[in-house]
């Protein structure tokens, strides 16, 4: 602890020796030469700071042991703590920054709890108040234009960010585009979105404000609307892109976090076949409920092998066969809501190779997953239409100027002030 004061008093001396060193002529400084008396008032504090990252096992116990903190204000910063983020909740390598005053009392605790947020503790009167604070980005709006070549994930560019953004868009479309099957090379894509950044530096996406995907020819545009306080995609229309059924029983986000590890995205094929869609993937391709609805059958079933069967509204039920396994959560009446993760492809039963085999029946009659029109999703109610419309307009404009092939633009937004998240 006295090493970081002594620290601080030096950097101070300094500071203030260059200052006057700039604003004095070398005479002056002869006369009055400078002294580091840091405060003419001594009952003014003066603090330092420990600044640090979590390391891996480390808690804040072991952090005040080692600058000799006082361990019953940790109680107490603990305890205000309590209700706003747990001090032992930590991850390595998050920042954390203490102030102590002059009395080695701490100050002020500041822990970054994650990208959006900053638990902030600080000393009051009586104790200690904690309160999140949350990261004043600077939002910029960005336009980017790409070109898909081979698939999705690998046509952003590499980087967490760039991974990030791909999958929110995986999930904006995930309804009307199968895009571990369905994306054609040279297909576009065009965003607006936010960008965030702090001290001028790109840290992340925010929200994706629209979007307009050529896939295949057909084009698809997605526009961000707030409605009875959610927010959601919807079409130019005003349509929600939700819909009861997802467009595959492979979601691509799944399967992208699935395989990221390998750094390898399996290429996936489906084709029509006897009474359903098979769909040939990697044994151990999580396979996702496509729709909400209530599990009627889960075992083994001659040629299906591993077989999962959902019950939907209106008549519908939805198979999943060849199953290497079926999630342990998924029982005979177990509801299941729409993407959760029922079981893994495999080759169980009559299986030439690992493949999911998905079929769609109404009322106990099979049909085409692929013809199944689903009506379209919830829309914009008709008093929130004009300012629906002026937004999709704008956000027209906009996706209109976007070029492809991979084109970045930043632009600051209107009227934003730097501290608005
Ligand atoms: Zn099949």
């Amino acid at each position: 602890m006295k090493k970081i004061f002594i620290g601080v008093l030096l950097l101070i001396a300094i500071f203030l020796a260059l200052k006057n060193q700039s604003t004095f002529s070398p005479e002056t400084v002869k006369s009055e030469p400078v002294i580091p008396t840091v405060h003419e008032n001594s009952r003014e504090t003066i603090y330092s700071e420990i600044k640090g990252s979590i390391k891996k096992g480390e808690t804040f116990f072991n952090i005040f042991k080692k600058y000799k903190l006082d361990i019953s204000e940790l109680f107490q910063i603990r305890e205000a703590a309590a209700d706003v983020h747990g001090l032992r909740e930590l991850h390595p390598g998050q920042q954390y920054k203490i102030t102590v005053d002059n009395n080695e009392k701490v100050n002020s605790l500041e822990y970054r709890i994650n990208d959006d947020a900053v638990l902030n503790i600080t000393r009051t009167g009586s104790g200690f108040y904690a309160r999140k604070i949350p990261i004043p980005y600077e939002k910029k709006i960005l336009h980017i234009g790409r070109v898909i070549k081979d698939n999705l994930i690998s046509s952003f560019g590499e980087g967490r960010e760039n991974l990030i953004l791909a999958l929110e868009l995986s999930d904006i479309f995930a309804w009307d585009i199968d895009l571990s099957t369905d994306i054609r090379n040279n297909d576009t894509v065009k965003i607006v979105v936010e960008g965030l950044y702090l001290d001028g530096a790109f840290k992340k996406y925010g929200d994706i404000q629209s979007v307009e995907f050529t896939n295949n020819g057909q084009v698809y545009k997605a526009h961000r609307f707030v409605n009875n306080g959610i927010a959601g995609y919807y079409n130019d229309n005003g349509n929600s892109f939700k819909k009861a059924f997802l467009k595959a029983p492979l979601n691509f986000r799944r399967i992208s976090s699935y395989y990221s590890k390998s750094r390898f995205h399996p290429i996936l094929k489906s084709y029509r076949s006897h009474h359903g869609l098979d769909y040939s993937a990697p044994t151990g391709t999580p396979v996702s409920a496509i729709g909400d609805g209530k599990i009627v059958f889960r075992g083994n079933k001659g040629g299906y092998g591993r077989l999962i069967v959902i019950r939907h509204p209106n008549g519908y039920e939805t198979y999943y066969g060849h199953l290497a396994r079926i999630s342990k959560d998924v029982h005979n009446g177990t509801r299941v809501n729409q993407g959760q993760v029922i079981g893994y492809v495999g080759q169980s039963g009559l299986a030439t190779g690992p493949h999911l085999h998905y079929e769609v029946r109404i009322n106990h009659k099979s049909v085409n997953p692929l013809a199944l029109k689903m009506p379209s999703g919830e829309s914009i109610p008709d008093s929130l239409m004009a300012e629906f419309r002026s937004f999709r307009n704008q956000m027209d404009t906009e996706l209109a100027s976007i070029r492809t092939p991979d084109f970045t633009f930043a632009r600051k937004m209107n009227g934003t002030s730097s501290n608005k998240l």
